[in-house]
């Protein structure tokens, strides 16, 4: 009976309530009126499929506690038959049939696999980065998952931390455009379809802040930095409707984010009235006893809770005490009921109730996964995020009838081209390697392949194989990088250098051909040290990790097919010392002296220039671009006015290509100082050789608003500095005033 009434509800629901969120509540409430107290517990536990029954955990019987009504929520469980059939069990085998809701990590693609996520950002594209999210959540969620744990939205200034890979970089502007992109990408306008799916904002805050980009580590950061760098990002996903939020692992200033109320209750849901639920990162909630937080796993549980962390990922806590906590009188049972009532809101939305295994679709599956215009997406994605970094004496292009000596550990990869969230992609057998892509391309016999080492593995036996396909081509092509475990979580590095003896055999090839071009094609998860190899190759190309159609996407750079557009979204050090270094730092006291680095008191490094190696919004392309005319429609303007910036911007070259133009501006003073240059605005242009054509940008006094020194979201009326440019480093020249 309990059954049929819930039935009931369940598809009144669903009929009357397409997005009317208020009714979804109604029905909510009358669930919960028939729940128990473990059963609403239940609500808030999320379990994991997979490898974490062989984990760390001594009891992980999900199925068992499915069974009884106490797991709201399971991970790594994916494919249509497998989510099927355990949404059967929680259907048919508990009291009230609640449905599970099953989350993954769709992070760049879940079959079909796109760049990696600081490539994709490179794209400066944010329909691109929609467009690869819709095909994530087309593929994700005809294999049964409702619910993704992205975007990630760290901004991340320090190439050490290895998860710099997995978000758009170091540009809080760029990334909250992104943010919003990602979020309609997974979420749709209508999360009532079937192949909509929740999205995530993670990890609630300052992951990316870690100290000495060491992963995990403590962040301490000040109201200016939290408010003005790493929030902005998150606040755009809520304004966009994001429905989920993720606890980082990190501790911010002595409080770790998993028990810390002041970002959870007071600014997600206080100041910025946030509506979803929190999960907590993977057993990030026990976490706080290591932490030095919490006392026990009890106390854990209790600080989990009262900080706003709804729903327990992995961890066990909230299975096994709040209810001890709630008749200690520790907690209030308001607050369970309450993280219960949003994460089956969710569920309502999702329509699981009017069909529970609406997701779990494989006729869906089979005709979805790896559609032809989704791998063409991918393919299209891998050229667009490939950044040129450097092409002395044009050696790129290719010429299509010169002998190619393709060279190195990562030239035949099918496997580390996925990058770190390979999602449920085939690494092998679906995957494009370069070496795949070149000769699908050429559809000759023109190249000579030559391992010549591993990545990390410090064997030279192959050198002369390498050197001897140097001696016999035309032009050398080296494929090198990290593998695709050196970056994402828990893969922090302290030299960034090409890993290995990479480094060396292109030192070994270059003294045997000194005459020949070489061009480094770059796979990797974070900006490299590339100083040395500045000098020893002529052309370099960072592909990132360009996923399943990687070889296709990056020949057509590598042959002019696609002329590269990609610019920076993160600086490249000159070398590790640097680091943290980025385009939107504060002024100091003193002057910065490039001319004379040796110059005394003043701030710089003895030993190298202030400036990077190559600067955030830096790209090349096979053509060359003139920014002229900048025009401003005032020199002065008041807080109710906008101001029109334009500029000429001409392709001068022999190839027809797209520029991505960006505006910077520099609040010269401030009650808090100001970043000595901010992106506020760019746009992707294509333009055809000889053509012209005007840019326009408007700045309202919103664009100017920053967190002032009373932490209130302000203008302050001043000097202006503001230019279009091609990339981050330029020099001002104009200006406007902001009058009161
Ligand atoms: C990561 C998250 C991820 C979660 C679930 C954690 O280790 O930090 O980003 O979503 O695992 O896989």
């Amino acid at each position: 009976l309990v059954i049929a009434i819930f039935a009931l509800i369940g598809s009144c629901c669903y009929l009357n309530a397409q997005n009317a969120p208020s009714i979804y509540e109604a029905q909510v409430d009358s669930l919960m009126n028939l729940m128990t107290l473990e059963e609403k517990i239940g609500q808030t536990v999320m379990y994991g499929g997979g490898w974490d029954k062989t984990g760390p955990f001594v009891d992980t019987d999900f199925e068992k506690y499915i069974k009884q009504g106490s797991v709201g929520a399971m991970l790594n469980v994916y494919t249509a038959k497998a989510t099927r059939d355990l949404q059967k069990i929680a259907i048919e085998e508990t009291r009230l049939g609640i449905p599970l809701l099953f989350g993954y990590d769709v992070i760049h693609g879940h079959r079909t696999i796109f760049p990696i996520n600081l490539g994709l950002a490179a794209s400066w594209d944010p329909n691109l980065v929609e467009q690869s999210s819709r095909i994530a959540t087309e593929e994700a969620s005809a294999e049964g998952l409702h619910w993704t744990f992205a975007p990630m939205l760290d901004i991340a200034r320090d190439p050490r931390w290895g998860r710099i890979s997995e978000g758009a970089g170091e540009d809080v502007y760029l990334t909250s455009i992104m943010a919003k992109a990602y979020v309609k990408g997974f979420q749709g306008d209508d999360l009532s379809k079937h192949n909509t799916i929740l999205a995530c904002a993670k990890h609630f805050v300052g992951y990316g802040a870690a100290q000495a980009g060491r992963d995990y580590h403590t962040v301490n950061m000040g109201e200016d930095e939290l408010r003005n760098v790493y929030l902005p990002p998150f606040k755009a996903a809520v304004d966009a409707g994001v429905e989920t939020f993720m606890t980082a692992f990190n501790e911010l200033n002595g409080v770790p984010a998993s028990g810390n109320k002041y970002i959870f209750r007071d600014i997600l849901r206080g100041e910025w009235d946030f509506k979803g639920f929190v999960v907590s990162d993977y057993t990030a909630i026990n976490e706080m006893i290591p932490h030095g937080f919490a006392t026990d796993s009890t106390d854990a549980a209790r600080l989990g809770m009262l900080a706003g962390t709804d729903m327990d990922m992995m961890g066990h806590v909230y299975r096994l005490h709040l209810k001890e906590l709630i008749a200690a009188g520790k907690i209030d049972l308001e607050l369970v009921e309450a993280s219960c009532r949003k994460i089956l809101l969710a569920k309502f939305k999702l329509g699981l109730f009017d069909d529970p295994y609406r997701y779990s679709d494989e006729a869906r599956q089979r005709e979805t996964i790896y559609k032809p215009e989704f791998l063409k997406a991918a393919h299209e994605a891998a050229a667009a995020s490939s950044v040129l970094l450097q092409n002395n004496n044009n050696a790129l292009p290719l010429d299509k009838t010169k002998t190619i000596a393709l060279i190195g550990p990562l030239a035949k990869d099918e496997y580390h081209i996925n990058g770190n969230w390979g999602g449920a992609g085939d690494r092998k057998g679906k995957s494009v390697s370069i070496y795949e892509g070149l000769q699908e391309y050429l559809k000759s016999n023109q190249i000579i392949y030559a391992k010549g080492c591993d990545i990390v593995a410090d064997d030279d036996t192959g050198f002369q194989d390498a050197i001897n396909a140097a001696k016999q081509a035309d032009v050398v092509l080296l494929v090198m990088g990290e593998d695709h475990g050196m970056s994402g979580e828990a893969a922090s590095r302290t030299n960034l250098k090409i890993p290995g003896i990479q480094p060396k055999l292109i030192k070994k090839i270059r003294e045997a051909v000194p005459n020949k071009k070489i061009v480094l094609l770059l796979m990797n998860g974070r900006p490299l040290n590339l100083s040395e190899e500045v000098d020893e190759v002529d052309a370099i190309l960072e592909a990132w990790f360009p996923g399943t159609m990687g070889g296709n996407g990056v020949t057509d750079v590598l042959f002019g097919a696609y002329n590269p557009s990609g610019k920076l979204t993160v600086t490249f050090p000159r070398n590790v010392g640097q680091v943290p270094i980025y385009y939107n730092m504060k002024n100091t006291g003193r002057p910065i002296p490039e001319a004379n680095p040796k110059e005394d008191y003043k701030s710089n490094y003895i030993d190298v220039q202030n400036t990077p190696l190559f600067a955030f919004g830096h790209g090349l392309s096979y053509t060359t671009f003139n920014y002229s005319d900048l025009q401003l429609s005032a020199s002065q303007i008041g807080v109710g006015d906008t101001l029109t910036a334009t500029a000429t911007i001409s392709n001068t070259g022999n190839y027809d290509g797209h520029e991505v133009v960006q505006l910077y501006i520099h609040d010269k003073f401030g009650s808090i100082t100001r970043p000595v240059k901010e992106l506020k605005g760019f746009q992707k242009l294509f333009l055809k050789k000889g053509e012209s054509k005007t840019v326009t940008f408007t700045i309202t006094v919103e664009d100017l608003k920053y967190y002032n020194n009373e932490h209130k979201f302000d203008v302050e009326p001043g000097e202006f500095e503001i230019a279009i440019a091609p990339s981050s480093d330029f020099t001002f020249k104009n200006t406007f005033i902001l009058t009161d």
